[in-house]
Protein backbone atom coordinates (compact mmCIF):
# COMPACT_ATOMS: atom_id res chain seq x y z
CA UNK A 1 0.00 0.00 0.00
CA UNK A 2 1.42 3.08 -0.63
CA UNK A 3 0.88 5.75 2.41
CA UNK A 4 1.52 8.94 3.42
CA UNK A 5 1.91 10.64 6.93
CA UNK A 6 1.36 14.01 7.26
CA UNK A 7 2.68 15.47 10.15
CA UNK A 8 5.49 13.04 11.35
CA UNK A 9 5.95 14.00 14.76
CA UNK A 10 6.22 10.96 17.39
CA UNK A 11 3.00 9.77 16.58
CA UNK A 12 3.43 9.78 12.96
CA UNK A 13 6.82 8.43 12.41
CA UNK A 14 5.13 5.29 15.21
CA UNK A 15 2.75 4.61 11.96
CA UNK A 16 4.57 5.38 9.65
CA UNK A 17 7.81 3.56 11.10
CA UNK A 18 6.02 0.33 11.99
CA UNK A 19 4.37 0.15 8.25
CA UNK A 20 7.14 0.63 6.18
CA UNK A 21 8.92 -1.97 8.22
CA UNK A 22 6.46 -4.45 7.10
CA UNK A 23 6.90 -3.08 3.50
CA UNK A 24 4.52 -0.64 2.60
CA UNK A 25 5.77 2.24 0.36
CA UNK A 26 5.40 5.09 3.50
CA UNK A 27 6.40 8.68 2.81
CA UNK A 28 6.62 11.02 5.76
CA UNK A 29 5.64 14.57 4.97
CA UNK A 30 6.78 17.35 7.55
CA UNK A 31 7.49 20.90 7.49
CA UNK A 32 10.54 19.87 10.30
CA UNK A 33 13.78 20.23 7.64
CA UNK A 34 15.99 18.80 10.17
CA UNK A 35 13.47 16.07 10.82
CA UNK A 36 13.45 15.42 7.26
CA UNK A 37 17.25 15.16 6.64
CA UNK A 38 17.84 12.60 9.46
CA UNK A 39 15.42 10.38 8.29
CA UNK A 40 16.43 10.11 4.94
CA UNK A 41 20.53 10.23 5.77
CA UNK A 42 20.41 8.05 8.45
CA UNK A 43 16.71 6.28 8.72
CA UNK A 44 14.14 6.77 11.39
CA UNK A 45 15.08 5.07 14.86
CA UNK A 46 12.08 3.88 16.94
CA UNK A 47 13.02 2.00 20.52
CA UNK A 48 10.48 1.79 23.19
CA UNK A 49 7.64 -1.12 23.82
CA UNK A 50 7.71 -2.27 20.24
CA UNK A 51 11.51 -2.97 20.57
CA UNK A 52 14.68 -0.62 19.07
CA UNK A 53 14.96 -0.40 15.26
CA UNK A 54 16.24 1.85 12.59
CA UNK A 55 14.13 1.86 9.83
CA UNK A 56 15.88 3.02 6.35
CA UNK A 57 13.09 1.81 4.20
CA UNK A 58 10.92 5.10 4.79
CA UNK A 59 11.37 8.63 2.88
CA UNK A 60 10.98 11.88 4.30
CA UNK A 61 9.68 15.02 2.36
CA UNK A 62 8.93 18.59 3.32
CA UNK A 63 6.53 18.76 -0.17
CA UNK A 64 3.49 16.74 -1.28
CA UNK A 65 4.64 17.02 -4.51
CA UNK A 66 7.59 14.93 -4.11
CA UNK A 67 5.20 11.90 -3.18
CA UNK A 68 1.99 11.83 -5.71
CA UNK A 69 -1.62 10.29 -5.17
CA UNK A 70 -1.30 7.83 -2.31
CA UNK A 71 -4.10 4.40 -1.04
CA UNK A 72 -4.14 6.24 1.94
CA UNK A 73 -2.92 9.78 4.04
CA UNK A 74 -2.55 9.70 7.44
CA UNK A 75 -3.08 13.10 9.25
CA UNK A 76 -1.31 13.09 12.36
CA UNK A 77 -0.07 16.95 13.15
CA UNK A 78 -1.16 18.52 16.00
CA UNK A 79 -4.95 20.12 15.72
CA UNK A 80 -3.89 23.14 15.84
CA UNK A 81 -2.40 22.84 12.15
CA UNK A 82 -4.81 19.92 11.05
CA UNK A 83 -6.39 22.76 8.05
CA UNK A 84 -3.00 24.30 6.71
CA UNK A 85 -1.37 20.63 6.53
CA UNK A 86 -4.29 19.05 4.77
CA UNK A 87 -4.30 22.04 2.62
CA UNK A 88 -0.82 21.50 1.22
CA UNK A 89 -1.36 17.81 0.87
CA UNK A 90 -3.51 17.98 -1.72
CA UNK A 91 -0.77 16.24 -4.04
CA UNK A 92 -1.39 13.29 -2.20
CA UNK A 93 -4.98 12.85 -2.86
CA UNK A 94 -6.56 11.06 -5.67
CA UNK A 95 -9.99 10.08 -6.90
CA UNK A 96 -9.36 6.47 -4.53
CA UNK A 97 -7.42 8.14 -1.82
CA UNK A 98 -8.70 7.63 1.75
CA UNK A 99 -7.48 10.23 4.37
CA UNK A 100 -7.92 8.84 7.96
CA UNK A 101 -7.21 11.01 11.26
CA UNK A 102 -6.80 9.48 14.56
CA UNK A 103 -5.29 13.30 16.41
CA UNK A 104 -7.34 13.98 19.63
CA UNK A 105 -9.74 16.66 20.34
CA UNK A 106 -12.76 17.66 17.94
CA UNK A 107 -13.31 19.04 14.64
CA UNK A 108 -10.32 17.62 12.82
CA UNK A 109 -12.53 14.95 10.79
CA UNK A 110 -14.32 18.12 9.63
CA UNK A 111 -11.93 20.30 8.89
CA UNK A 112 -10.19 17.32 6.86
CA UNK A 113 -13.48 16.93 5.03
CA UNK A 114 -13.96 20.23 4.25
CA UNK A 115 -10.53 20.28 1.75
CA UNK A 116 -11.77 16.38 0.79
CA UNK A 117 -14.78 15.75 1.07
CA UNK A 118 -16.63 13.44 3.99
CA UNK A 119 -16.74 10.55 1.11
CA UNK A 120 -12.79 10.01 1.63
CA UNK A 121 -12.17 10.52 5.67
CA UNK A 122 -11.69 7.79 8.18
CA UNK A 123 -11.49 8.85 11.83
CA UNK A 124 -10.71 7.11 14.82
CA UNK A 125 -9.15 6.72 17.88
CA UNK A 126 -5.40 5.28 19.18
CA UNK A 127 -4.31 3.94 22.54
CA UNK A 128 -0.77 4.01 21.45
CA UNK A 129 1.30 6.28 22.65
CA UNK A 130 4.78 7.91 21.52
CA UNK A 131 7.41 10.60 22.13
CA UNK A 132 9.37 12.99 19.96
CA UNK A 133 13.32 12.25 21.18
CA UNK A 134 15.35 14.74 18.38
CA UNK A 135 15.45 14.82 14.70
CA UNK A 136 14.92 11.29 13.46
CA UNK A 137 14.60 9.23 16.51
CA UNK A 138 10.77 8.49 18.70
CA UNK A 139 10.17 6.39 21.34
CA UNK A 140 7.39 4.61 21.47
CA UNK A 141 6.11 4.48 24.82
CA UNK A 142 2.96 2.57 25.18
CA UNK A 143 0.58 0.64 23.10
CA UNK A 144 -2.99 -0.46 22.90
CA UNK A 145 -5.75 -0.74 20.20
CA UNK A 146 -6.54 1.72 17.43
CA UNK A 147 -10.16 1.87 16.43
CA UNK A 148 -11.42 3.38 12.74
CA UNK A 149 -14.45 4.05 10.98
CA UNK A 150 -15.67 5.86 8.52
CA UNK A 151 -17.98 9.21 8.73
CA UNK A 152 -20.81 8.02 5.89
CA UNK A 153 -21.39 4.71 5.44
CA UNK A 154 -18.66 2.87 3.17
CA UNK A 155 -19.41 1.32 -0.06
CA UNK A 156 -16.03 -1.15 -0.52
CA UNK A 157 -13.89 -3.20 1.63
CA UNK A 158 -11.00 0.10 1.46
CA UNK A 159 -11.30 0.29 5.18
CA UNK A 160 -10.80 -3.82 5.76
CA UNK A 161 -7.45 -3.50 4.01
CA UNK A 162 -6.58 -0.63 5.91
CA UNK A 163 -7.27 -3.03 8.67
CA UNK A 164 -5.17 -5.62 7.82
CA UNK A 165 -1.98 -3.28 6.31
CA UNK A 166 -2.29 -2.09 10.19
CA UNK A 167 -2.65 -5.69 11.67
CA UNK A 168 0.55 -6.77 9.69
CA UNK A 169 2.37 -3.89 11.10
CA UNK A 170 1.52 -5.18 14.18
CA UNK A 171 -0.81 -2.16 15.21
CA UNK A 172 -4.00 -3.79 16.28
CA UNK A 173 -6.72 -2.41 14.30
CA UNK A 174 -10.46 -2.76 14.83
CA UNK A 175 -13.47 -1.14 12.49
CA UNK A 176 -16.26 0.13 14.23
CA UNK A 177 -18.79 2.72 12.57
CA UNK A 178 -19.47 4.79 15.64
CA UNK A 179 -17.05 7.08 15.08
CA UNK A 180 -18.55 10.40 17.14
CA UNK A 181 -18.99 8.07 20.02
CA UNK A 182 -15.23 6.91 19.68
CA UNK A 183 -13.69 10.50 19.25
CA UNK A 184 -15.79 11.52 22.00
CA UNK A 185 -14.97 8.52 24.32
CA UNK A 186 -11.03 9.72 24.09
CA UNK A 187 -11.98 13.19 24.23
CA UNK A 188 -13.28 12.51 28.25
CA UNK A 189 -9.83 11.21 29.05
CA UNK A 190 -8.06 14.18 27.44
CA UNK A 191 -10.63 16.74 29.07
CA UNK A 192 -10.20 14.97 32.49
CA UNK A 193 -6.39 14.69 32.23
CA UNK A 194 -4.37 17.08 29.74
CA UNK A 195 -5.23 20.61 31.15
CA UNK A 196 -5.56 19.65 34.74
CA UNK A 197 -1.69 18.24 34.63
CA UNK A 198 -0.54 21.14 32.27
CA UNK A 199 -1.77 23.63 34.69
CA UNK A 200 0.05 21.77 37.71
CA UNK A 201 2.65 20.10 36.46
CA UNK A 202 1.42 16.71 37.83
CA UNK A 203 1.90 13.18 36.47
CA UNK A 204 -1.74 11.67 35.36
CA UNK A 205 -2.14 9.19 37.98
CA UNK A 206 -0.84 12.25 40.70
CA UNK A 207 -4.11 14.09 39.47
CA UNK A 208 -5.89 11.22 42.03
CA UNK A 209 -3.59 11.94 44.49
CA UNK A 210 -5.69 15.10 45.34
CA UNK A 211 -9.31 15.53 46.39
CA UNK A 212 -9.01 18.95 44.61
CA UNK A 213 -7.83 18.00 41.29
CA UNK A 214 -9.72 14.59 41.98
CA UNK A 215 -13.27 16.96 41.89
CA UNK A 216 -11.91 19.24 38.65
CA UNK A 217 -11.76 16.06 36.60
CA UNK A 218 -14.97 14.73 37.97
CA UNK A 219 -16.57 17.97 37.22
CA UNK A 220 -15.28 18.86 33.96
CA UNK A 221 -15.85 15.45 32.54
CA UNK A 222 -19.34 15.45 33.69
CA UNK A 223 -19.60 18.51 32.07
CA UNK A 224 -18.88 16.90 29.06
CA UNK A 225 -20.52 14.16 29.24
CA UNK A 226 -23.59 16.31 29.18
CA UNK A 227 -22.85 18.68 26.43
CA UNK A 228 -22.79 14.71 24.63
CA UNK A 229 -25.60 13.83 26.10
CA UNK A 230 -27.51 16.88 24.75
CA UNK A 231 -25.76 16.31 21.18
CA UNK A 232 -27.07 13.19 20.43
CA UNK A 233 -23.89 11.34 20.96
CA UNK A 234 -23.55 7.96 22.45
CA UNK A 235 -20.00 7.32 24.22
CA UNK A 236 -18.68 4.00 24.32
CA UNK A 237 -18.10 4.39 28.01
CA UNK A 238 -20.78 3.88 29.90
CA UNK A 239 -19.32 5.89 33.48
CA UNK A 240 -16.76 8.60 31.48
CA UNK A 241 -15.72 9.63 34.91
CA UNK A 242 -14.60 5.74 35.58
CA UNK A 243 -13.25 5.69 32.66
CA UNK A 244 -11.15 8.61 33.07
CA UNK A 245 -10.07 7.76 36.49
CA UNK A 246 -8.90 4.29 34.70
CA UNK A 247 -6.90 6.06 32.08
CA UNK A 248 -5.33 8.16 34.95
CA UNK A 249 -4.36 4.75 37.33
CA UNK A 250 -2.93 3.53 33.79
CA UNK A 251 -0.59 6.17 32.93
CA UNK A 252 0.48 7.32 36.55
CA UNK A 253 3.82 8.83 35.50
CA UNK A 254 2.79 9.79 32.34
CA UNK A 255 3.15 13.27 31.46
CA UNK A 256 0.42 14.48 29.52
CA UNK A 257 0.74 15.73 26.22
CA UNK A 258 -0.46 19.27 27.04
CA UNK A 259 1.86 19.22 29.92
CA UNK A 260 4.62 18.38 27.87
CA UNK A 261 3.37 21.27 25.39
CA UNK A 262 3.36 23.71 28.18
CA UNK A 263 7.17 22.72 29.33
CA UNK A 264 8.33 23.13 26.12
CA UNK A 265 6.68 26.13 24.69
CA UNK A 266 4.68 24.91 22.37
CA UNK A 267 1.04 26.00 21.83
CA UNK A 268 -1.12 23.17 23.32
CA UNK A 269 -4.23 21.73 21.84
CA UNK A 270 -6.65 23.19 24.50
CA UNK A 271 -8.92 24.76 21.82
CA UNK A 272 -10.03 21.21 20.49
CA UNK A 273 -10.23 19.53 23.51
CA UNK A 274 -11.81 21.81 26.89
CA UNK A 275 -12.67 25.10 24.69
CA UNK A 276 -14.58 22.76 22.07
CA UNK A 277 -16.54 21.64 25.13
CA UNK A 278 -17.04 25.03 26.63
CA UNK A 279 -17.43 26.19 22.22
CA UNK A 280 -20.42 23.04 22.26
CA UNK A 281 -22.04 24.45 25.31
CA UNK A 282 -22.41 27.83 25.01
CA UNK A 283 -24.18 26.75 21.52
CA UNK A 284 -26.26 23.58 22.75
CA UNK A 285 -26.85 25.66 26.41
CA UNK A 286 -25.03 23.45 28.86
CA UNK A 287 -23.07 25.51 31.57
CA UNK A 288 -19.69 24.34 31.46
CA UNK A 289 -17.50 26.43 33.97
CA UNK A 290 -14.90 24.27 34.75
CA UNK A 291 -13.83 23.69 31.91
CA UNK A 292 -14.40 27.18 30.65
CA UNK A 293 -11.95 28.14 33.36
CA UNK A 294 -9.61 25.27 32.59
CA UNK A 295 -9.45 26.53 28.88
CA UNK A 296 -8.78 30.39 30.12
CA UNK A 297 -5.93 29.28 32.50
CA UNK A 298 -4.04 26.96 30.06
CA UNK A 299 -4.39 29.71 27.32
CA UNK A 300 -2.71 32.41 29.90
CA UNK A 301 0.29 29.53 30.74
CA UNK A 302 0.85 29.46 26.80
CA UNK A 303 0.72 33.47 26.12
CA UNK A 304 3.16 33.62 29.52
CA UNK A 305 6.97 33.42 28.63
CA UNK A 306 9.02 30.59 29.75
CA UNK A 307 10.63 30.91 32.88
CA UNK A 308 14.49 31.16 32.53
P1 LIG B 1 4.08 16.10 17.37
O1 LIG B 1 4.13 17.53 17.77
O2 LIG B 1 5.12 15.16 17.88
O3 LIG B 1 4.10 15.97 15.77
C1 LIG B 1 3.44 16.86 14.93
C2 LIG B 1 4.31 17.02 13.68
O4 LIG B 1 3.59 17.80 12.73
C3 LIG B 1 5.64 17.75 13.92
O5 LIG B 1 6.72 16.96 13.47
C4 LIG B 1 5.51 19.04 13.11
O6 LIG B 1 6.73 19.48 12.54
C5 LIG B 1 4.53 18.60 12.04
N1 LIG B 1 3.82 19.70 11.36
C6 LIG B 1 3.37 20.88 11.88
N2 LIG B 1 2.73 21.59 10.91
C7 LIG B 1 2.77 20.84 9.77
C8 LIG B 1 2.27 21.02 8.46
N3 LIG B 1 1.61 22.13 8.11
N4 LIG B 1 2.48 20.03 7.54
C9 LIG B 1 3.18 18.91 7.88
N5 LIG B 1 3.67 18.69 9.11
C10 LIG B 1 3.46 19.63 10.05
O7 LIG B 1 2.60 15.60 17.76
P2 LIG B 1 2.14 14.12 18.19
O8 LIG B 1 2.42 13.93 19.63
O9 LIG B 1 2.63 13.14 17.19
O10 LIG B 1 0.55 14.29 18.08
C11 LIG B 1 -0.12 14.31 16.83
C12 LIG B 1 -1.62 14.12 17.10
O11 LIG B 1 -1.81 12.83 17.72
C13 LIG B 1 -2.20 15.13 18.12
O12 LIG B 1 -3.54 15.40 17.79
C14 LIG B 1 -2.13 14.38 19.44
O13 LIG B 1 -3.07 14.83 20.39
C15 LIG B 1 -2.46 12.96 18.97
N6 LIG B 1 -1.99 11.88 19.83
C16 LIG B 1 -0.71 11.91 20.36
C17 LIG B 1 -0.29 10.84 21.14
C18 LIG B 1 1.12 10.78 21.69
O14 LIG B 1 1.41 9.89 22.51
N7 LIG B 1 2.05 11.62 21.24
C19 LIG B 1 -1.16 9.78 21.42
C20 LIG B 1 -2.44 9.79 20.86
C21 LIG B 1 -2.85 10.85 20.06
Amino acid sequence: MKIAVVGAGAMGCLYGGLLSDVGNQVFLVDVWQEHVDVINQKGLSISGVSGDRRITSIRATTSAMDVGICDLVIVFVKSTATRLAVQHAQPLIGADTLVLTLQNGLGNAEAISESVGEDKVIAGVTAHGSTLLGPGAIRHAGQGPTVIGPLVPRQDNRLEKICTAFQQAGLETIVDDNVMGLIWGKLMANIGINALTAITGLQNGELLQYAETEELLEKAVQEAREVARVKGITVKEEDPVAYVKSVCRKTAENRSSMLQDITRGSRTEIDVINGAIVAEGLRLGVETPVNRVLTLLVRTIEKKPLAG
